[in-house]
């Protein structure tokens, strides 16, 4: 069988390309291993850009985000038992959207079902071959697919990234995870607080007006069985209290996890015609709310740069894709670094703490720091167009 591009995986980056190549006349295959259900179902990322939106919105996939989605002008640092609303609006005139990932997926396979795309679910043993060649393959249950392209969208897990030759990964592990809870409650405020406290970092979040998302900071080593759903919201009312009696609404739990915290870069992500993309390649903590985006950022420059490959036989821009993707790659690998070093107690660390006192004071007081956190957090403008035409 033949396909213009193979690709593996169809988390919101896989299936993102597959719908910016259909649309400018490029056809894809999408191999994913999980069914269906699992893939529309998994709780991840649920914050949205301002050029993700904008993006979604622009392709004709948006319509769901653009009811369902709530749209947020800033966001709340609280620390020191204060308050401070960081106003995106006022400072750069972006917001973000609170959408859940598994909407997206959701909304991007009804989109490809729809224009007739050939997804396949459940495939398993996954094998990517003849990389020295203009007409790599995939092979999977006995089937082999030849294609222009080959593009590994298929998670830090994937089989993608091991194909790449000259292979350099650059990573930082924390001392720290993120215990999160979906919980059955509206949300106690209209926007996302960030909080940091002695006991350590905590997050309200929301996901609809009735669903919150909550995370703890907790030991790398923890055990989910330790935490009973009482130490949890006893833990959360702690850490989010402020002096302005702020006060938290409880629910029962509907979801409950832990999730590592990792930064984590693998260059150069192409090797002849096999490109990786989002988490094949790249993974931030999730404390600047980058992750998904930054996989939707790999795929709109991926788009342009296939639709110049294969439309025009530009080599150019595909060559460049590494270099052009990483750009915007270790900017956010930065500022999740830096919004993860400024909330989260280090504890054998007080030199680390006290600066990020200082650093959490300065956003607070000046109006540049605030512009700079308020500028990454809606996310960066982008280089060039999804499209190549
Ligand atoms: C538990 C968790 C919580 C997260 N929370 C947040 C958050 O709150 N905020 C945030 O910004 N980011 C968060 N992230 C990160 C965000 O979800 C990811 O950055 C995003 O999913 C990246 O999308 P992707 O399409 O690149 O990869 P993925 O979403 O991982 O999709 C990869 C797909 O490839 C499939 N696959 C893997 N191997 C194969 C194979 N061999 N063959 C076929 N298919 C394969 C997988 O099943 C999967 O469907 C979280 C991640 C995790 C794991």
């Amino acid at each position: 069988m033949r396909t213009q591009v193979a690709i593996v995986g169809a988390g919101p980056a896989g299936l993102l390309l597959s719908h910016l190549l259909h649309l400018q006349g490029i056809e894809s295959v999408v191999l994913e291993r999980r069914d269906r259900d699992y893939v529309e179902s998994r709780v991840r990322a649920g914050v949205l850009e301002h050029g993700t939106v904008e993006m979604l919105r622009e392709t004709g996939v948006g319509a769901r985000m653009d009811a369902e989605g709530m749209v947020h002008e800033g966001t709340i640092l609280r620390f020191d038992h204060h308050s401070h609303r960081v106003d995106f609006r006022e400072l750069v005139d972006r917001t973000i959207t609170v959408y859940g990932q598994q909407e997206v997926v959701k909304d991007l396979i009804a989109r490809r079902l729809a224009d007739g795309a050939d997804l396949r679910f459940e495939v398993d043993d996954v094998a990517i071959g003849g990389l020295d060649t203009d007409r790599p393959t995939v092979t999977a249950g006995g089937e082999t697919l030849s294609a222009d392209v080959v593009v590994g969208a298929d998670g830090f897990h994937g089989i993608s990234r091991e194909h790449l030759k000259g292979l350099e990964t650059v990573d930082r592990t924390y001392a720290f995870s993120w215990l999160g809870i979906l919980a059955e409650a509206p949300p106690s405020t209209a926007e996302l607080v960030y909080a940091r406290h002695e006991n350590g970092f905590a997050l309200h979040s929301m996901r609809s007006p009735s669903i919150t998302r909550m995370y703890l900071q907790v030991p790398a080593d923890e055990v989910l069985a330790d935490w009973s759903d009482d130490r949890i919201w006893s833990e959360l009312h702690t850490r989010l209290a402020d002096d302005d009696g702020f006060t938290l609404t409880e629910g029962p739990l509907l979801d409950k996890g832990i999730t590592p915290m990792r930064s984590f870069v693998a260059t150069p992500m192409q090797t002849g015609r096999l490109v990786t993309c989002g988490d094949a390649a790249h993974i931030v903590p999730p404390t600047g709310a980058k992750g998904m985006n930054l996989a939707l950022a790999d795929v709109r420059v991926l788009s342009h740069a296939i639709g110049g490959l294969l439309t025009d036989g530009r080599e150019d821009l595909f060559e460049a894709y590494t270099d052009t993707a990483l750009r915007r790659v270790w900017r956010a690998t930065w500022f999740s670094w830096w919004m993860t070093s400024m909330l989260h107690v280090q504890g054998d660390d007080p030199f680390a703490d006290r600066l990020a006192l200082a650093q959490l004071a300065q956003v607070a007081a000046s109006r540049p720091a605030a512009a700079m956190l308020a500028e990454s957090y809606t996310g960066l403008p982008y280089e060039q167009g999804w499209s190549y035409r």
